[in-house]
């Protein structure tokens, strides 16, 4: 049976890695995007993965967006809370349209997304829910108060959502990578990263494959006695 999978963020950075490996998985691919048509088109054209544009931080786009992949693909059996955005600030300098940008986009999205898929995942019983949380939200980092807040909210989301979905077969995980070669990282100083790097016990920072391999492994039929877990892909930099 061919599963229709939705990559929010699909067309670039780790996003596009999961796109990717899961079309070559068999999956059938809806790989979202905001506003970066050009690299969309690209994307599309390189890979032949149907694009969708629309805003995962607004609840109508989201409702819009999901039934135009539904009527094309059809129901989503998976989906990858992927797309997020940083607005970096130290507390003191942060102004509310930087936390709340954040809050909306990184963590509002995957009620946004969920609502929209969860009913036919039900009806189906079948679902495999994967949202992207990350390092920053497990251990902190100075100036990401938003980024750590909406990414610590997505672990507390998808172990509420994991009980609520294991009686239909919906898994519910996350994912938290650590700093991975992405356009996001590229926006660190390379004075920073250097720093960051050598915190790393593996010496390096990530690929965007590392992160899909674990999507791949959580988006399989077999992986339905997984569900509330979060798997840290950081090279070793946070444990506990
Ligand atoms: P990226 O290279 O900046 O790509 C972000 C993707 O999200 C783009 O496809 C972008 O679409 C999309 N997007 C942004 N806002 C959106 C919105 N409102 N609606 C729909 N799509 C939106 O990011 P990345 O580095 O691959 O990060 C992907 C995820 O991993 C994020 O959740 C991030 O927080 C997380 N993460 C990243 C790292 C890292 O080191 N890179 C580490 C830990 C966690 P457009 O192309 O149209 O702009």
């Amino acid at each position: 049976m061919t599963r229709v999978a939705v990559v929010t963020g699909g067309t670039r950075g780790i996003g596009e890695a999961i796109s990717i490996a899961l079309n070559a998985a068999g999956f059938l691919v809806a790989a979202n995007y905001a506003g970066n048509d050009e690299r969309a088109k690209e994307f599309s054209q390189r890979t032949g993965i149907a694009t969708f544009k629309f805003d995962v931080s607004d609840f109508d786009q989201c409702e819009r967006g999901i039934q135009k992949i539904c009527q094309s693909l059809g129901p989503v059996n998976v989906l990858v809370n992927n797309a997020g955005i940083t607005r970096d600030g130290t507390m003191h300098k942060m102004s509310f349209d930087q936390w709340d940008a954040v809050i909306q986009t990184n963590l509002s999205s995957c009620f946004n997304m969920c609502r929209a898929v969860i009913e036919d995942m039900r009806d189906n019983c079948f679902g495999r829910i994967i949202n992207i949380g990350s390092v920053n939200g497990q251990a902190g980092q100075y100036g990401q108060v938003n980024y750590a807040a909406a990414k610590s909210g997505i672990h507390g989301f998808t172990k509420a959502l994991a009980k609520e979905g294991a009686a239909k077969n919906i898994t519910v995980n996350a994912i938290a990578p650590g700093y991975v070669s992405t356009d996001m990282v590229k926006a660190v100083p390379e004075k920073v990263l250097d720093k960051i790097i050598a915190t790393i016990p593996v010496r390096r920072i990530g690929e965007a494959a590392d992160i899909a391999r674990g999507v791949l492994f959580l988006a399989a039929d077999e992986a339905g006695f997984i569900t509330g877990s979060t798997i840290d892909i950081n090279g070793g930099q946070h444990m506990y």
